[in-house]
C-alpha cells in the first residue's frame, strides 16, 4: 500500500493538537506536527475573523513545512458583548493573563445578567493549504451553542470550558469528558466538515516534496 501523505496539524496549543488527533483519527493522511518537521515559527494573527487566521496560518505553514497543512482559529462570542471576545479570545485580558484571570473578567462584565441574556457560542474555522503554488484548498466552520455560567463548574477541557454551559446537557463543558466534548464541539463540528476535502484531497494528483 502506498504510504500516506502527511498532514501537518498547525497548532502550538498541546490541547488542540490532542483534540485533533483524536477528531481526524480516521483521515487518510499521516497526521504530523509543526514540532515534528521543526517549526517554530509563530504567525501572527492579523485577520478580522476566524476564517482570515486560519487562513493566513494554513497558507504560511504550508510553504514553511512544503506539505499539506490544516489550521485553525477559534474562539468564543458572547452575545452580550456584541460577540467580543471573538478574534481576541486569547488576548483580550492581557498577555499574561491565565484561563482563571479571563474567566474571572468575563464573570464580571456578565455580572447580574440573567441566564436569557448570557447566550454565547464557540467558534472555529479551519483551514486547509497546500504549499505553493496551489495555496487555499478551503475553508470550513463549526459552531457550538450554549450561555455564560454564573460561575466556573468542573475541571475538564481548558480556557472558558469551565464557564461555558450547554443548556441541553444542564452541565459546563468543564464538567465533560474529553470524548464528551470532542462528540459536539466547534472544533469537532468544524473537523467532521473538513473530512471530505482531506478525503477528495487523499486522492488527488497533489504530491509533497
Ligand atoms: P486559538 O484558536 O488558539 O487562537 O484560541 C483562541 C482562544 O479561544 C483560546 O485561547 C481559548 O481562550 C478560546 N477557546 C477556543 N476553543 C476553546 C475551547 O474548546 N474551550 C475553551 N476555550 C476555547
Amino acid at each position: 500500500m502506498a504510504q500516506r501523505q502527511r498532514l501537518v496539524i498547525a497548532t502550538t496549543s498541546a490541547d488542540k493538537a490532542r483534540e485533533y488527533r483524536q477528531l481526524l483519527a480516521n483521515a487518510p493522511f499521516a497526521l504530523t506536527s509543526l514540532s515534528d518537521v521543526g517549526v517554530t515559527y509563530d504567525v501572527p494573527e492579523t485577520g478580522q475573523t476566524f476564517a482570515e487566521n486560519a487562513t493566513l496560518k494554513a497558507r504560511v505553514y504550508a510553504e514553511l513545512t512544503g506539505l499539506l497543512t490544516l489550521a485553525d482559529d477559534s474562539g468564543l462570542e458572547v452575545d452580550a458583548l456584541d460577540g467580543a471576545p471573538g478574534v481576541y479570545s486569547k488576548r483580550w485580558a492581557g498577555d499574561d493573563a491565565t484561563d482563571a484571570m479571563r474567566n474571572r473578567l468575563l464573570l464580571e462584565r456578565l455580572s447580574g445578567l440573567p441566564d436569557v441574556q448570557r447566550g454565547a457560542r464557540y467558534r472555529c474555522a479551519i483551514a486547509i493549504a497546500a504549499p505553493p503554488p496551489r495555496g487555499l484548498i478551503g475553508v470550513v466552520e463549526g459552531v457550538f451553542e450554549g450561555r455564560i455560567a454564573r460561575e466556573p463548574v468542573g475541571q475538564g477541557g481548558f480556557g472558558y470550558d469551565p464557564i461555558f454551559f450547554v443548556p441541553e446537557q444542564g452541565r459546563t463543558v468543564g464538567e465533560m469528558s474529553a470524548e464528551e466534548k470532542d462528540a459536539i464541539s466547534h472544533r469537532a463540528r468544524a473537523a467532521r466538515a473538513a473530512l471530505p476535502l482531506l478525503e477528495r484531497l487523499a486522492s488527488d494528483e497533489f504530491s509533497p516534496r
